[in-house]
């Protein structure tokens, strides 16, 4: 078992509705030195290609992508969820549907921002169906730019997102893949990785 595993078992928490809570260490309060070990473990898997941005989508997805983009030693984007009123120029948009707030988002990235050049690994922290990372794929691929990997902190293994995206031939990376959990029991099984 992995650092994230272990700490997933200790303070993670199953809801109901397929919701992992992990609040107290990962999205909400964030352990810092647990996510300085993501940013390496995330430049171990990816470190033999070349990265030039490492791209994300706001709120949750920032923290971690920031320890990946200080390991790289590039710049980190996230993708906007809402128009905000500093946005000027050309503008990228995706529309994703949010698996946990059950809506749809317009989400945008500067056009400046990511250009043909730009060899991307796309970071966040979690993958369910997988809306959220194919709204930053078409992103990336709308610059003209290369997605050269996908990073994940926690997978679930259960719903369909890893399944598609690695069938489209995306180097996808999950540092945690569950396989099952249970609300009641608060049960959580992981799925054996190399
Ligand atoms: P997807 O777009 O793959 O269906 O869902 C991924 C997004 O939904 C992530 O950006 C994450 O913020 C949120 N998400 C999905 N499943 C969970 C979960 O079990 N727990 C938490 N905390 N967030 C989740």
């Amino acid at each position: 078992m992995n650092f994230l595993e272990e700490r997933i078992l200790k303070d993670g928490q199953v809801k109901p509705g397929n919701v992992l809570k992990v609040d107290s260490f990962l999205n909400h309060q964030m352990d810092i030195s647990l996510m300085e070990e993501i940013g390496r473990e995330f430049k171990r898997r990816f470190g033999h290609k070349e990265i030039t941005k490492v791209l994300t989508i706001e709120a949750s997805g920032i923290g971690i992508a920031c320890f990946v983009a200080k390991e790289f030693g590039v710049p980190m984007v996230f993708a906007k969820k809402s128009k905000s009123v500093n946005l000027e120029g050309e503008m990228l948009v995706a529309e994703v549907e949010s698996f946990t707030h059950k809506n749809r988002n317009q989400v945008i990235v500067a056009k400046k921002f990511l250009s043909p050049e730009d060899k991307v690994l796309i970071i966040d922290d979690f993958l369910a169906n997988g809306c959220a990372l194919q709204g930053l794929i078409s992103i990336t691929e709308s610059a003209g730019a290369t997605v050269q990997g996908l990073g994940i902190a926690i997978e679930k293994g259960f719903q369909m997102g890893g399944g598609v995206l690695r069938n489209l031939g995306y180097h996808l990376e999950s540092l945690a893949i569950v396989e099952s959990m249970n609300d009641e029991t608060g049960e959580i099984l992981f799925r054996e990785q190399k």
